[in-house]
C-alpha cells in the first residue's frame, strides 16, 4: 500500500490534519506499539463516517482506536489508516444517545447524575464506548450488550442502522473480534436505561469501585489479559474457589496463573502483577514483543498445568513477525 500517496485524498475528507507514522505506544494503555502508518483524530460522527466509507469502498485498511486499553499492538506497527474516534456527543435520557467515542466512564455519570441506571459496572472500565461495544465490556454480571437498542454503523462500504444482535455479543466477544470480521465502523448507539434514585444509583458505582480498587495494580496494563474461563468440571476440583464462582462453574484465569506460581514472572519489561495474577504491567521499559513472549508463556503453563487452553481479552493487532518460543 502507497501510504504517502494516500494522505491528499485522505486529507480532502478530514477536518483535520493526517499524520504519518505517529507512535501508538502514545495512545495505548499498556504504553507499547509501533507507529501507525495513518493516523487521524476525528471529532466528528458525519467526518467519521465518510472516511470510513472511503476507506472501505477503496480497500484501504481502517482500524477504528478507542483510547487503546485492550489491544496490544506490535512493535513493527500498524499497517493501516489508524481512526482515533473522539467524536462524544451525548443525548441523555431513557433512551440516551451516544457517539461511541464517548468515555465509558463520562457516559455513567452523565447517566447517573440524570438519575438513570444501567451503567454503574461501568465507572472503573478504561476506553470509549465503541471499545466496550467490540469486547461486550462488562464487570459485576453486567454487560453493554444488555442495555443496547440500536447501533449506527459504516460496515464493509454502508452505513446502517441493526439492532444489538447484529454483533452477535457472547462473554467479552462480538463479531467485530473475530479472524475476518467485516470492516466496520461503530458511530453512535442508543440505549435503554432506568429511572432511579441518583444516590443509590452512585451508592452501588462506589461499591463497585472500591472493589476494583482493592484488586486492580495501579502500573500501566490492559485489564485483565486473558478471558476468565467457563469449566464446571475444573471449578468443582479447585481448592478454594469463592462458593458463586464455584457453582456458576467459573475459574478465574488470574486463579489459575497464580496457582502456576507465575506471579511476579516477567519477560524483559512485561510483568504478571503481583497484585493480580490476571494483570500483565509495564514495568516501564516493555515492548509489545515481552508482552507476547510473556502472555505465551502462560499460555503454555497454565495448558501444561491444567490442559485448559487460556483466551485472549487483550487483541492483539498490527504487524507480528512469528518469533521462536521461550527457552
Ligand atoms: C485498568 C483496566 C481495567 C479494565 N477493566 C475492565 C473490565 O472490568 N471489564 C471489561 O470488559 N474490560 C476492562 N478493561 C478492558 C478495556 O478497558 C475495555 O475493553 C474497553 O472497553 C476498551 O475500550 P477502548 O476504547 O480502549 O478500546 P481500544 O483498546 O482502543 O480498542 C479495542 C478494540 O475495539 C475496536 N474499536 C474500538 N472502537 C471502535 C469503534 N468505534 N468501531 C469499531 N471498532 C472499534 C478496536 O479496533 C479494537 O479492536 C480494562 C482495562 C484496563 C486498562
Amino acid at each position: 500500500m502507497n501510504w504517502e500517496a494516500l494522505l491528499e485524498p485522505l486529507s480532502r475528507l478530514c477536518i483535520g490534519v493526517p499524520r504519518r507514522a505517529e507512535p501508538l505506544r502514545r495512545h495505548t494503555t499498556l504504553r507499547v506499539g509501533g507507529p501507525a502508518a495513518l493516523f487521524y483524530k476525528t471529532r466528528d460522527l458525519e467526518e467519521f463516517a465518510r472516511i470510513s466509507l472511503w476507506a472501505h469502498q477503496n480497500a484501504v485498511p481502517v482500524f477504528v482506536m478507542g483510547h487503546g486499553s485492550n489491544i496490544l499492538v506490535s512493535d513493527r506497527g500498524l499497517p493501516a489508516l489508524v481512526l482515533y474516534n473522539a467524536c462524544e456527543r451525548m443525548e441523555i435520557g431513557e433512551e440516551t444517545y451516544a457517539e461511541t467515542g464517548v468515555s465509558f466512564r463520562e457516559l455513567f455519570l452523565k447517566t447517573a447524575q440524570a438519575g438513570l441506571s444501567g451503567l454503574e459496572f461501568a465507572v472503573g472500565i478504561p476506553g470509549t464506548l465503541g471499545g466496550a461495544l467490540v469486547s461486550n465490556a462488562g464487570a459485576y454480571r453486567s454487560n453493554i450488550a444488555d442495555l443496547l437498542i440500536e447501533i449506527d454503523l459504516v460496515s464493509e462500504g454502508v452505513r446502517k442502522r441493526t439492532p444489538p444482535r447484529w454483533m452477535q455479543f457472547s462473554y467479552r466477544d462480538s463479531l467485530l473480534r473475530r479472524p475476518n470480521a467485516p470492516p466496520t465502523s461503530l458511530l453512535a448507539v442508543r440505549l435503554r436505561l432506568k429511572p432511579d434514585r441518583r444516590r443509590d444509583i452512585l451508592m452501588r458505582a462506589r461499591e463497585f469501585q472500591r472493589q476494583r480498587i482493592l484488586k486492580q495494580p495501579p502500573e500501566s496494563s490492559a485489564g485483565s489479559f486473558f478471558k476468565n474461563v467457563y469449566n464446571r468440571a475444573l471449578a468443582e476440583q479447585l481448592p478454594n474457589l469463592p462458593t458463586p464462582i464455584r457453582e456458576a462453574g467459573v475459574v478465574p484465569a488470574g486463579y489459575l496463573i497464580e496457582a502456576c506460581g507465575l506471579k511476579g514472572y516477567a519477560v524483559g519489561g512485561a510483568c504478571v502483577s503481583r497484585k493480580h495474577a490476571n494483570f500483565l504491567i509495564n514495568r516501564g521499559w516493555a515492548t509489545a514483543s515481552d508482552f507476547d513472549r510473556l502472555a505465551r508463556h502462560i499460555e503454555r503453563v497454565v495448558y501444561e498445568t491444567y490442559g485448559v487452553q487460556l483466551e485472549r481479552e487483550v487483541l492483539r493487532v498490527g504487524d507480528w513477525e512469528e518469533e521462536a518460543d521461550l527457552p
